[in-house]
């Protein structure tokens, strides 16, 4: 199968032979292998694992879109990293700032957005920290 993801900036990653994807999608979890049946799923905030040449690979998405044709993967998401792009500096900072900003329950404080930015900072922590390899 082919894999690619995409963001607006930028192509994050396009492989072929690829054996097998697993992602979270907003439903449960999904494992397409080829000659999967044609899907298109909304995927959470979370770490997509593909496989090739035997190698569990990690990506890091943002939510987004997944699509497939039984050979054919597209992701289209508003961000995504291979582990080795992501600045664990940035990451953690923006989970104190999240966290700063869902302590503070002021009539101001955004939680959804909060929240979400919370959930990418640690899914981006969880991909940089050595359990994940
Ligand atoms: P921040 O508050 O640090 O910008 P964010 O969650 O708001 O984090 P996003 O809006 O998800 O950031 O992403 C904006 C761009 O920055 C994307 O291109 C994304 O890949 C990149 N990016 C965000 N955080 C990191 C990180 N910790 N390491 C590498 N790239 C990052």
């Amino acid at each position: 199968m082919r894999l690619k993801i995409v963001t607006p900036e930028r192509v994050v990653l396009e492989e072929s032979d690829i054996e097998a994807v697993y992602a979270h999608t907003i439903d449960g979890d999904v494992g397409i292998l080829p000659k999967h049946v044609p899907l298109v799923t909304p995927l959470d905030i979370s770490v997509l694992r593909y496989v090739k040449a035997g190698q569990k690979e990690p990506v890091a998405v943002m939510g987004g879109v997944l699509r497939t044709n039984g050979k054919v993967i597209s992701v289209l998401t508003n961000a995504a990293e291979l582990s080795g792009e992501i600045d664990v500096a940035r990451a953690q900072q923006a989970k104190e700032r999240a966290e700063a900003e869902l302590r503070q329950e002021t009539a101001q404080t955004d939680f959804t957005r909060a929240k979400l930015a919370l959930m990418r900072s640690l899914v981006r922590l969880k991909l940089s920290s050595p359990a994940s390899k």
